[in-house]
């Protein structure tokens, strides 16, 4: 059976109330037995932290504060997430990041945001998950500045989750010791350029994610999205690489892996 990681997922939204056990079911089912749970802001954090604690084999969680919320920033804030950033069940911090496109906080404070709570998550020894829409260039400098040089300890950073810059982007990321999350947007047909420039980074640097309930693959947009759908992604990233699905399950399941710090073996 091939193990799937999906590393990026928000089960605690509403739409999954009813059938959150269902879906978690469902994704063992379909070979994904490991997903990162991201709490957007500190009212998902003791939810996030709850899902996680109830099924420590198959969930950890992530917990952050998304660019969307970047004007809640604050000192108490950095202090009250670096107090559970070191709980054992919390795996990263994220999501943070710039978004430029879809929330009208100003670039000066999403930058100030971003750049404390990545400064954060290195000082606490956990990777980050960065969202980036229409920021790569702001994006490119803090990494800049923050991550010069990729890390000697672990192979990653952090991962730039629904990676959506061009291969430019992408190898100024890799070089710099951060994973990509490939979601449902590569199975979309009108994304070659995307296509393009996770080639570029290469297999080894790509981790898959669906971030549900958002971005389903081709075969279901428009409606809610579930870890499930992983092997869909899966086999567009081998038709892509041209390369097995098998290699393409053992390789992003093991970059995710060391990107969350996960031990060597895995979980009975
Ligand atoms: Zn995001
Ligand atoms: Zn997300």
């Amino acid at each position: 059976m091939l193990e799937f990681f999906d590393t990026h997922a928000h089960l605690g939204e509403g739409v999954f109330e009813a059938d959150r056990e269902t879906v978690l079911e469902r994704a063992r089912a379909a070979g994904v037995i490991n997903i990162a749970e991201i709490a957007d802001a500190p009212a998902e954090w003791p939810g996030a932290l709850a899902l996680s604690r109830a099924r420590p084999l198959q969930l950890r969680c992530a917990l952050g504060l998304h660019p969307y919320y970047a004007r809640e920033f604050s000192l108490a804030l950095l202090d009250a997430l670096a107090a559970k950033a070191r709980l054992p069940e919390v795996a990263a911090v994220g999501e943070i990041g710039l978004d430029y496109v879809k929330t009208d906080a100003p670039k000066e404070i999403q930058v100030a945001a971003f750049r404390a709570l990545l400064a954060g998550s290195l000082s606490w020894g956990k990777p980050a998950v960065i969202h980036c829409r229409g920021a790569y260039e702001d994006l490119r400098g803090v990494v800049g500045e923050l991550c010069p040089h990729p890390p000697s300890e672990f192979r990653f950073w952090g991962v730039v989750h629904c990676f959506s810059g061009n291969a430019d982007d992408a190898l100024f990321l890799i070089q710099r010791g951060f994973a990509l999350g490939v979601d449902g947007p590569v199975t979309y047909p009108k994304n070659d350029g995307l296509r393009a420039a996770l080639r570029e980074a290469g297999l080894e640097r790509l981790v898959l994610e669906t971030d549900s309930p958002y971005l389903p693959p081709q075969s279901s947009r428009g409606r809610r999205n579930e870890p499930a759908a992983i092997p869909e992604i899966a086999a567009k990233v081998a038709e892509v690489f041209g390369r097995s699905l098998e290699d393409v399950a053992r390789e992003t399941t093991a970059n995710a892996r060391a990107l969350y710090r996960f031990p060597a073996a895995a979980p009975a």
